[in-house]
């Protein structure tokens, strides 16, 4: 049964085949749904044609009482569920939840279109739609697809911030007269490591600091300082491995470019610019089987992983655009002729400086130098028969980087969210822990300590009245200091690092069912069951029963699952930036992660219900630390 609900109209793009979506439909029907009407509704297909086409409703399954009242009434007749198709293949649509009726919801298609198309879901969109996979997994998609590398992660992660009214503030700067109580700020270092964080309206010097650390870096390939090579009638690029990342997963995939460039400018000024080229470029393929008749694949990694990124003939046939340039700030001096090193276009294909150069819309001459990475075109994917897989590309770790921003947004959503707050909530997410995180903006850098330090002596609010402060007496710190210059405050970094309080979120092993004698039999992490508590007694995990106790009573007023995990005795373990910044700040750390399968693969697989699980959590860890760390007291 296809019921028209809505006012229709064909896209006038011949190849859309007129089908597919149009304005909001009967928000006016949806008194209890829906809220205000978008103003002027964007009309736009999956095909992306700007015009209007028809969305057909049908009508499958039982919808909740809350819902199917409203739709009776607006129809008059009782349906299960709304289905729209899409425009392409006629597969459903899905349809992102309600419950953010205000922001563009995304639909996807499961085959063709996975683009927002925020107006359907303004008329229809249900969390109680089953067939949708939850909004958070969508929206937690669309920040992996914007963030190949880590300079793109901490860039999303701001425009994440900033949406929600966090504000940039520089390590070089003093805070002096920027940071204040009842603010929110985030801090970067190098463009790969950030820090947010928003300071209670009741916060005093020496108070805690509840932080969620998470990673942004990925196993990747990057390219080499001399990335250029012809082999054979190939252009190659040489590449050089970042991490330990299953390298037998990047062979026979859509491969293309992003990174950051580093930019001269007219004034003379070197400006970082971030580069995504969409297109796929490069590939590195594998050696047919018949020639190849063996059993493992075990390849060279220097020699037989080299990818390919043209046929030779076909760059000479194409003059490069910019190649043997001089410099943009050339004057012709004799001094000018001397470069210490060989210039970009001897080191690079000319080719490939061209089409980074003009997807990032500068020339060729003005690119001092770059770090460029590889990444798989193909996007990720929300998947599996009933959507509860996420099919995607840096799970490890943009899944905990993107729960741990959301969770520090979100709890502090509500307008009064920091009124009675006398804590720093934190989400830091750092570059380089794939390799150890022993870097300037790693986790074992002093960033962190950096940070906390400036914030430990932060003067509390001088507005708040102390009748109002002693109102909340049993939940402040004011026996530390009243006022920063205090004798006291010479002691206060110290005072919030023994109160404050670091979950270590990085990824967690689901448990795989080909290969169950791999994981210990009674702690098998499943997938949408919640986020998981990493143990491990040599410590590569930080975890211990204080935190297990304080991650429990988040979980339970958030009311999420948690999951326990261990490995087997006769197994390797892996580690995360827990223990060292443990170590380094002498600060309580639980190790935790949400559960996923083929960890270090250009592709992994986690769990839709997971993200909003962990977003939830630390939203609770965030909103509820200041109540509860005097209770879990263990000196
Ligand atoms: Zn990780």
């Amino acid at each position: 049964m296809h019921l028209p609900l809505a006012a229709y109209t064909v896209c006038a793009e011949a190849a859309c085949a007129g089908v597919n979506v149009s304005g909001y439909v009967f928000p006016s029907h949806l008194p209890n749904l829906a809220t205000a009407p978008p103003q002027n509704p964007r009309r736009t297909c999956a095909g992306r044609h700007t015009n209007t086409s028809i969305l057909n409703f049908s009508v499958t399954r039982a919808l909740p009482p809350q819902i199917q009242l409203p739709l009776q009434t607006a129809i008059s007749s009782p349906f299960p569920s709304l289905r729209c198709r899409c425009p392409a293949c006629m597969n459903p649509l899905r349809i992102g939840p309600l419950a953010s009726v205000r922001l563009p919801l995304s639909t996807l298609c499961r085959h063709h279109h996975p683009r927002p198309t925020p107006q359907i879901a303004l008329a229809l969109s249900t969390s109680a739609l089953t067939m949708a996979p939850p909004k958070a997994a969508l929206d937690f998609v669309d920040f992996i697809n914007a963030s190949p590398t880590p300079y793109h992660a901490v860039a999303t992660a701001i425009k994440i911030l900033a949406k929600a009214g966090f504000q940039q503030i520089h390590e070089r700067d003093s805070w002096a007269g920027s940071v204040r109580a009842g603010g929110k700020y985030y801090v970067t270092r190098n463009g790969s490591s950030i820090a947010a964080f928003a300071v209670g309206h009741e916060w005093r010097a020496g108070n805690p600091v509840a932080v969620v650390g998470a990673h942004t870096d990925s196993c990747c390939l990057r390219l080499k300082p001399v990335s250029k090579k012809s082999q054979v009638g190939y252009d190659q690029i040489a590449v050089e491995k970042y991490g330990g990342g299953i390298w037998t997963s990047w062979f026979d995939r859509d491969l293309s470019l992003a990174g950051r460039l580093l930019v001269r400018q007219a004034g003379g000024a070197i400006v970082p610019t971030l580069v995504k080229i969409d297109r796929p470029l490069v590939r590195i393929p594998t050696l047919a089987i018949h020639l190849h008749r063996q059993s493992g694949f075990d390849p060279n990694l220097e020699t037989e992983m080299l990818p390919i990124t043209a046929l030779a003939e076909q760059q000479l046939n194409k003059a490069p655009a910019n190649a043997g340039r001089r410099r943009a700030d050339d004057d012709g001096d004799d001094d000018d002729d001397f470069q210490p090193l060989a210039d970009m276009a001897d080191r690079h294909h000319p080719a490939v400086l061209d089409v980074i150069a003009s997807e990032a819309g500068v020339s060729v001459d003005a690119i001092v130098d770059f770090e460029m990475m590889l990444y798989d075109t193909q996007d990720a994917c929300v998947g599996g028969l009933n959507d509860e897989f996420i099919f995607a590309p840096r799970l490890d770790n943009l899944e905990m980087t993107y729960c741990s921003i959301e969770g520090l947004v979100a709890s502090v959503r509500a307008k009064d969210a920091l009124d009675n707050d006398n804590i720093i909530r934190m989400a830091v997410c750092f570059d380089h822990e794939e390799i150890g995180s022993t870097s300037a903006q790693g986790a074992h850098s002093n960033m962190l300590p950096a940070v906390l330090r400036r914030l430990a002596v932060l003067p509390g609010s001088s507005g708040s009245s102390s009748s109002h402060r002693d109102a909340h007496s049993d939940r402040s710190y004011e026996h530390v200091s009243s006022d920063a210059s205090g004798e006291e405050s010479s002691t206060a970094f110290e005072q919030t690092l023994a109160r404050s309080f670091l979950v270590s979120a990085d990824m967690a092993h689901a448990v795989h069912p080909n290969y169950i004698g791999k994981y210990e039999a009674a702690h098998q992490p499943a997938m949408n069951k919640g986020t998981v508590i990493k143990v491990n007694a040599s410590q590569k995990y930080a975890t211990n029963s204080p935190g297990i106790v304080l991650l429990q009573e988040c979980a339970r007023a958030a009311a999420v699952p948690l999951q326990l995990f261990v490995v087997r005795n006769d197994s390797l373990c892996g580690s995360t930036i827990g223990p060292g910044l443990a170590a380094l700040l002498g600060v309580r750390t639980i190790d935790v992660g949400n559960a996923q399968l083929s960890m270090h693969s250009i592709r992994e697989t986690s769990g839709t219900a997971d993200i909003a699980i962990a977003i939830k959590l630390f939203e609770k860890f965030f909103s509820t630390y200041g109540v509860m760390e005097p209770k879990i007291l263990i000196d």
